[in-house]
């Protein structure tokens, strides 16, 4: 049997601090799992789940780009139900469409797998970073902290797309089928629940690639 293997995109961004969530997870849900750390997308296939971290989406989309067939392998694998968690520029990145607060239309590489319109700097910048308590219902009753840096905000969702929470009545966290992203960066609050709900949904993808259609390990 094949172990659980997490992948964490690590082009750029906050890649260590979404590694030691994701360790945490493992530990948390007493599961046993590695975590792989992609600097391209090659090594996806054979993945249960993948985060996308926080940074700078124009970034990674300009170096994912320079890979066309690995984005669209990236594309397609998500598309075709690999859970993924996308904090902050990990959400704009796999966005329909982004626009920056400031600067308009910025025309950057967008992944468009998540029915969903970004503001990208919507609370100002890295000087503005602040951290609020959200009303999470998915995570239970507890408020969880929301860390923001150069956040963006969801401006608009399609249908498909499930509200998870909303800041100043702004949408900053939305799931759409396999896909969980967020304005915030979960990954950076001391309580691990966002990166826990993550990894339960890895542990049903990789079970139910582990057991073929005829109920018997393939
Ligand atoms: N503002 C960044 C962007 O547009 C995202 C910031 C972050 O990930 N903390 O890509």
């Amino acid at each position: 049997m094949n172990s659980l293997k997490i992948g964490i995109l690590s082009i750029q961004g906050d890649i260590e601090e979404n590694a030691s969530a994701v360790k945490k997870s493992l530990l948390e849900l007493e599961t046993e799992g590695q975590i792989i750390h992609l600097k391209n997308t090659s090594g996806i296939e054979g993945l249960h789940g993948l985060v996308i971290p926080g940074g700078e989406s124009t970034v990674m989309g300009i170096l994912l780009s320079l890979q066309k067939i690995h984005l669209n392998l990236l594309v397609r694998k998500i598309s075709e139900g690999l859970p993924v968690l996308g904090t902050c520029a990990g959400l704009i990145l796999m966005a329909n469409k982004a626009h920056d607060k400031t600067l308009g239309e910025t025309k950057q590489q967008l992944l468009q797998v998540l029915d969903v319109t970004v503001e990208r700097n919507a609370f100002g910048r890295q000087r503005e970073s602040f951290e609020a308590d959200l009303e999470i219902p998915m995570l239970g009753q507890e408020p969880f902290k929301g860390v923001f840096i150069r956040g963006p905000v969801i401006t608009e969702v399609g249908k498909n797309v499930q509200i998870l929470t909303r800041f100043e009545n702004k949408i900053v966290a939305v799931k759409q089928d396999n896909i969980m992203a967020t304005s915030f960066h979960p990954e950076l609050a001391s309580d691990n629940r966002f990166h826990n709900k993550f990894l339960s949904t890895c542990i049903k993808y990789y079970k139910s690639k582990e057991i073929g259609q005829d109920g018997l390990k393939s």
